[in-house]
């Protein structure tokens, strides 16, 4: 199979790589082009645990190559996938389309023969009826179907997630494209991850669906937090309680900041804008972000009444910026939130993420930057443990102690036992653990 991947970001690059992992011909397509530059010398422009090798490993097979000239990467393809960014719109929070309907227009110039054309990008029920129609104003005698084929892989855990999917979702109305998409997915469909074909629009609604429940059960479990620290209760103990109940399940229940990222926030926003255009308002979603939205600047003054309420002139160690581990990505991470709440109340902000730092100099102002994670608590008043990367989960708290000016450690991922940190000589404040843990 001849495959395109038009966007070569996070999921463009992932899934280009692993297609051609599995042994298909792919040709990554991106507009920007240093990031093709860099590509094609073997770097990789993100931080994704092991896309370095599989990039430099299917590229030297022969199976793998970058280009920005999209015309003529499409006119040789059987499929042409769409991975470009889907934003929110500034100033109503739509999801931002601009992207997807620029590309279907220039696939539209170079489709030659007959093309399936795949959104892989999170775009709004509907969207597949647009691309099909731009294509074929824009084209009319073009021989193509078009596909819906929502991407759930986390950052993080990508690769992964690509190769072992829970299911694979397509949606179709044309089934001229059954086979082909099988045929992409074979490798994957032998290895019995479930291959669910849909209608076109299910497709594009399965994938809100999914994000907006993840994201409002993180939500429900965060609130169960604050009445667990104001009722006395511990919300691990909460969350494994009813976790284990299969109805619910365990994942998704860790108590924290607030969920961010590059989807779970303008994917949440985008379905509750849909449900109101389709008069059918979802509610729990429009709560949802309501809450998720007030909570990460909560955790801001979280911080300053642990520092006694007030922070004007103090110095803040962060540990870990980006929005979760293993991955280099700022976009609507609860640091930034955090961040801003703190500086506005007048704190020195000493950051240390491993992998974040290039990309929170372009988001976050006024920042100092710190070599690792005591170098962040050197001279601190607090420190502030944001994002639970690995290296953050076993410091030597001793040392942590005596390298701060106040010994006060706000743990906002419940990483470390009370006991343990106490110990040490700091104090300590957790996330939904009023009980002593
Ligand atoms: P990204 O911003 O990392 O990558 C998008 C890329 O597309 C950029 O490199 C951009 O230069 C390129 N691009 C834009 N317009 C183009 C065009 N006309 N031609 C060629 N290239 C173009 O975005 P991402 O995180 O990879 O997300 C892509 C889509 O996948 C979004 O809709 C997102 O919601 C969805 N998604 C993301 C994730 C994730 O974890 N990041 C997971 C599932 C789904």
């Amino acid at each position: 199979m001849r495959i395109t991947m038009i966007g070569a970001g996070y999921v463009g690059l992932v899934s280009g790589a692993c297609f051609s992992d599995f042994g298909h011909d792919v040709t990554c397509v991106d507009l920007d082009q240093k990031k093709i530059e860099r590509l094609e010398r073997g770097q990789i422009p993100i931080y994704e645990p092991g896309l370095e090798t599989l990039v430099a490993e299917n590229a030297k097979a022969g199976r793998l190559s970058f280009t920005t000239d999209l015309a003529s990467a499409v006119s040789g393809a059987d499929v042409v996938f769409i991975a470009v960014g889907t934003p929110s719109r500034r100033g109503d929070g739509h999801a931002d389309l601009s992207f997807v309907h620029a590309a279907a227009a220039d696939i539209a110039k170079a489709l030659d023969g007959f093309t399936v054309i795949v959104t892989k990008s999170t775009v709004p029920v509907g969207t597949g009826d647009d691309v099909e129609r731009i294509i074929a104003q824009t084209r009319p005698d073009a021989d193509f179907v078009v596909v819906s084929n929502p991407e759930f892989l986390r950052e993080g855990a990508a690769i992964e997630d690509f190769k072992r999917p829970d299911r694979i979702v397509v949606g179709l109305e044309d089934q001229r494209a059954r086979p082909v998409m099988e045929e992409v997915y074979r490798p994957l469909y032998l290895n019995q991850s479930p291959l669910m074909f849909t209608g076109r629009r299910t497709a594009e609604l399965i994938k809100y669906a999914a994000n907006g429940f993840l994201a409002m059960k993180i939500t429900f479990i965060n609130e169960m937090a604050d009445l667990c620290e104001k009722a006395g209760g511990d919300v691990q103990a909460v969350a494994r309680g009813i976790g284990l109940d299969n109805r619910i399940g365990s994942k998704f229940l860790n108590a924290g900041p607030g969920y961010g990222g590059s989807c779970f926030p303008k994917d949440t926003l985008a379905l509750v804008k849909t449900g109101q255009d389709f008069d059918a308002p979802l509610r729990l979603i429009e709560t949802t972000v309501a809450v998720n939205d007030h909570r990460k600047r909560a955790m801001g003054r979280k911080v300053i009444s642990a520092c006694g309420g007030d922070v004007r002139g103090k110095t803040i160690g962060i540990l870990g910026l980006t929005f979760k581990p293993n991955t280099d990505d700022m976009r609507d991470a609860p640091s930034i939130a955090i961040i801003q709440a703190l500086r506005d109340a007048g704190a020195i902000v000493r950051a240390y993420d491993p992998e974040g730092m290039e990309a929170a100099k372009t988001v976050l102002e006024g920042v100092q930057y710190a070599k690792d994670a005591y170098d962040a608590a050197n001279g601190a008043d607090c420190l502030v443990l944001v994002t639970e990367w690995n290296q953050f989960r076993s410091l030597d708290l001793k040392r942590v102690k005596q390298a701060m000016t106040a010994p006060v450690l706000v743990d906002l991922r419940n990483v470390y036992r009370r006991h343990e940190v106490e110990a040490a000589g700091l104090s300590y404040v957790s996330v939904g653990r009023a009980q002593d843990v």
